[in-house]
């Protein structure tokens, strides 16, 4: 397995334009995984539980920027607020507080993604459209001095149909201009358009998208007992 995930790497990476950064995501893979990606150069890695995400983080080199990708509760917040590099999935509000108040704590700025919900499904988190608006122009995140929103992120629907991923990933995009015209003109660190994952990141670059999650396609199918 190991000795793939060099080549693999290689490959994604030759797939994406050099100005979309590379998140290697590394849930439900282990530490050694980890480390062939990091040998090749890979720095920045994703995992989705808070568990896993310790344990790594406690032996793996510490110059790895992790990324947060899964569904975070609020009360979980606490035990990655003193290095996480990037949350890419708030969904509230409430958790966007509790993630100020963590970093405060901690004496620092955590950089956060908003999750949007555009996908056609069920199981997936995070604000549609018109909830985050509402809560960009009514709540007062502006006075969470420990937080930065850096900008969206969002998954298609897990579905074979292009046209309907595409379209998905646009809606993202445009609303993300929306943003950037409107309420985050005068702030340079809203930057961030974090869609694709292994099945659709071709079709997300072509949709503006400057940050890609891709798991199987460099580690493998996931590897659930570990
Ligand atoms: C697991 C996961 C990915 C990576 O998915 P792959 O299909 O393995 O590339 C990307 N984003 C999120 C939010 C994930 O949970």
């Amino acid at each position: 397995m190991t000795a793939n995930v060099a080549d693999n790497l290689k490959s994604v990476l030759n797939l994406i334009p050099k100005t979309v950064q590379l998140v290697a995501v590394s849930k439900y893979h282990t530490a050694e995984d980890i480390a062939a990606a990091y040998q090749c150069g890979q720095r920045i890695f994703g995992e989705s539980h808070v568990q896993e995400l310790e344990k790594k983080q406690a032996t793996l080199p510490k110059d790895i920027i992790w990324h947060f990708i899964g569904h975070l509760q609020t009360n979980k917040v606490k035990y990655i607020a003193p290095y996480i590099n990037l949350i890419e999935t708030v969904d509230s509000f409430k958790l966007l507080k509790e993630i100020n108040k963590q970093a405060l704590k901690n004496n620092r700025i955590i950089d956060v993604l908003l999750e949007l919900h555009i996908a056609q499904e069920e199981t997936k988190y995070g604000f549609t459209i018109d909830a985050c608006r509402k809560m960009l122009t009514e709540e007062d995140w502006k006075s969470l001095k420990n937080i930065r929103i850096c900008g969206l992120m969002m998954m298609a629907s897990h579905v074979d149909n292009q046209d309907q991923i595409e379209q998905e990933f646009m809606t993202a995009a445009n609303f993300f201009d929306e943003l950037k015209e409107g309420i985050f003109a005068h702030d340079a660190n809203f930057c961030k358009r974090s869609w694709g994952m292994s099945h659709d990141y071709k079709i997300a670059v072509k949709c503006k998208s400057n940050m890609v999650r891709i798991g199987t396609a460099i580690f493998g199918p996931a590897n659930l007992s570990i």
